[in-house]
């Protein structure tokens, strides 16, 4: 039975038992003296009213609703022919005889029932004219079958209209069959309606879903963003997980519209399973993931080759010149002096060496989730002194001059060698990219911050890289003119985040950069 038939039939059983009531007091006023009794009229609009109750707690009532109103109309009729024969043919009682039947007749919408009904009316008539001494058959019969002639005949044209409108409604539901999106109609997230799709995807009968809530479609973790969507009327996709009746999870697309039904704003969701595309996705993306690992690794293994090799090549150069002179006699080719000279080359050879493997340990240790911090206090101002007097030779040796302009006496809680490594990277940086220009170096501390900045005057960096050159293997300059890792920037970044601090840089190409880190003060 379909939702909206049910609710007229309970409507028409309520108007008609109060319609009858009624009746029984406009008899009593206009005419007084009539054979009238409450009782019977009682017993009537109980009927109607007990049938129209017990449909909403009794389901076989409500599928048979329209049984009972026709029940109804058989025993409001009878007993209204009865009362008009008890008023002995009264042409006012003929009138509410007339009416009643009339009501019955446009209420009856099966063709079958209405057909009953002009049946039982007719010998109704034919008794009551066989019975009734003062009957006027003239008027009572002529009037009789006019009314039952109109019912039929508009009945039928009700009938064919009722056809169209249900094949119409089928030929709707055969498309929405026919659609691999279920559909899912609802009224304040109670299922009106849902398509052959909707009920497979969800494992149920279609019949089952009807009166279910909405909501009881959807995983629990994912039903505050459904009644989000559905609340605030929502038009744009989303996903949420699909929970079928045998408690499996699925997980769906949906779309939901607003859509007038049986002339009320309904809204519909339509519905896909997207469990599979999700599933392909994930799969996409481990695959590119390795695939990207794959590429950081060659490279890095390429990066990391070339830049060993250049070292080594060096030392190899001068022990094999070495060994030259030996083998050839010549032990004392080379002064005091120059032998310095070369060991001060190899030395700083292998400390290149060094730092590149410590480097190659630090990137390796970040990816791995095993890069400790260990904090203490100490005097900030001290340590970037000493590192900048460290340092001194190699910036002379690359003819850069350097300034200092150190705020004294600044402490830090922070990790002391980290920050050595910090300030060394870009004291070698400044070295490496400053075109042999000057540099300046500075410490300044405020009440909640302290900033260190190193500026040079060298080749600078394209404002789109300021980002990139900050993570793992990305240089911002070609690989063959100065050598580097694209490491050191990275490992700096990492530092400086574990000490929750920032590092950022400024810069134009051919004017120089300026690296600034800056720490919380945690005195
Ligand atoms: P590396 O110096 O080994 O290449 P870094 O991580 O220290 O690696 O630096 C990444 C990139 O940032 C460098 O390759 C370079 O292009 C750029 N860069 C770093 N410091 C400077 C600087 N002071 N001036 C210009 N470019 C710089």
């Amino acid at each position: 039975m379909i939702e909206s038939h049910l609710k007229f039939n309970r409507i028409t059983l309520v108007a008609a038992g109060l319609a009858y009531l009624f009746w029984w007091f406009a008899v009593e006023l206009v005419l007084p003296g009539s054979y009238n009794p409450i009782g019977s009229r009682l017993a009537v609009v109980c009927l109607c009213w007990t049938f129209g109750a017990a449909s909403y707690f009794l389901p076989w009532i409500a599928r048979r609703i329209e049984l009972a109103f026709s029940l109804c109309a058989w025993i409001a009729t009878f007993h209204y022919f009865y009362l008009f024969y008890m008023n002995q043919a009264d042409l006012n009682w003929l009138v509410g005889c007339y009416i009643t039947v009339i009501f019955a007749c446009a209420c009856l919408n099966s063709p079958l029932h209405l057909f009953a009904y002009c049946v039982y009316v007719l010998i109704l008539s034919a008794a009551l004219s066989f019975y009734d001494p003062y009957l006027s058959k003239k008027i009572f019969f002529p009037g009789m079958a006019t009314i039952l002639t109109v019912a039929y005949l508009s009945l039928r044209s009700r009938v064919s209209l009722l056809h169209r409108v249900r094949e119409s409604a089928l030929r709707i539901q055969s498309f929405l069959d026919a659609t691999f999106e279920g559909i899912v109609l609802h009224d304040k997230q109670i299922i009106l309606d849902v398509n052959e799709s909707a009920a497979k995807l969800f494992g149920y009968q279609r019949e089952e879903m009807i009166g279910m809530k909405v909501i009881e479609l959807v995983a629990s973790e994912s039903q505050a963003l459904a009644q989000k969507h559905i609340s605030i009327e929502s038009e744009q996709p989303y996903e949420v997980t699909g929970l079928r009746k045998n408690k499996s999870k699925v997980i769906l697309e949906v779309r939901g519209k607003k859509h007038l039904y049986e002339g009320r704003a309904v809204r519909v969701a339509a519905i896909q399973d997207i469990t599979e595309k999700k599933k392909h996705e994930q799969d996409r993306i481990v695959f590119e993931a390795t695939r990207e690992a794959l590429r950081i690794r060659d490279e890095f293994i390429s990066i990391a080759s070339h830049e060993l090799k250049t070292p080594l090549t060096s030392i190899k150069l001068q022990t094999e010149m070495t060994k030259m002179n030996a083998s050839s006699g010549k032990e004392d080719a080379y002064s005091p002096e120059r032998m310095r000279h070369l060991v001060d080359q190899v030395d700083r050879q292998a400390d290149r060496l060094v730092s590149l493997i410590d480097d190659m340990l630090d990137a390796s240790r970040i990816s791995l989730g095993r890069f400790p911090i260990s904090k203490s206090r100490f005097h900030l101002s001290d340590l970037l002194q000493s590192l900048c007097d460290s340092l001194r030779d190699e910036f002379q040796r690359a003819r850069c001059s350097l300034q200092l302009q150190i705020e004294p006496h600044l402490q830090i809680e922070a990790d002391p060698a980290r920050m050595e490594q910090v300030i060394v990277n870009l004291l070698t940086n400044a070295i490496k990219y400053g075109a042999g220009k000057p540099v300046t170096v500075g410490l300044t501390g405020s009440e909640n911050a302290i900033e260190i900045f190193v500026k040079d005057q060298g080749i600078g960096i394209e404002k789109v890289n300021f980002e990139r050159i900050f993570q793992r293997f990305e240089r911002a300059i070609s690989a063959n003119s100065i050598s580097g890792m694209g490491l050191g920037l990275y490992i700096c970044k990492q530092i400086i985040e574990a000490h929750q601090g920032s590092i950022s840089v400024e810069s134009e190409v051919g004017q120089g950069s300026c690296f600034r880190v800056r720490l919380p003060r945690t005195l």
